[in-house]
């Protein structure tokens, strides 16, 4: 079983069980996963993002900044991490470890982890951002 952590059309964040990450993607596609608020089928996996680096550079510091700005400085947050994060899809739990080991060159990264993996990764000592992010079609 795996802890999704899922967003809805509509922002709302909340978690759902799987059997499988396939088990989710087949779900979602056939829109059998609803939001326990607003009952919407339009579900994503929540964002999460970007991994800090060990060494704070200037991104991290501006990052951090417009996070504390609050939650309607959410789009501008996705816009810097869009243009500034190279984006691993679901693997940002595998990649995010990667660059914590230095078995690659150490990057800002973001995407997709799960529930467990983020508390996997927090254990390990990886630092990374639990980001909600707005859908783009938010008005
Ligand atoms: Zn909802």
């Amino acid at each position: 079983m795996i802890l999704f952590e899922l967003k809805c059309g509509h922002g709302h964040l909340f978690e759902a069980w799987f059997n499988s990450g396939e088990g989710y993607e087949t779900q979602a596609a056939a829109g059998a996963i609803s939001c326990p608020l607003c009952g919407d089928t339009d579900v994503t996996k929540a964002i999460m993002a970007p991994r800090i680096r060990r060494s704070a550079g200037a991104a991290d510091e501006k990052l951090k900044k417009l996070l504390v700005q609050g939650h309607e400085k959410l789009a501008a947050v996705r816009r810097y991490v869009e243009a500034n994060c190279d984006y691993v899809g679901n693997k940002f739990a595998e990649e995010a470890r990667r660059i914590h080991y230095g078995e690659v060159p150490a990057r800002d990264i973001y995407g997709e982890a799960s529930s467990e993996d983020a508390a996997a990764m927090s254990e390990e000592g990886i630092g990374f951002l639990r980001l909600p992010v707005p859908s783009r079609t938010d008005s």
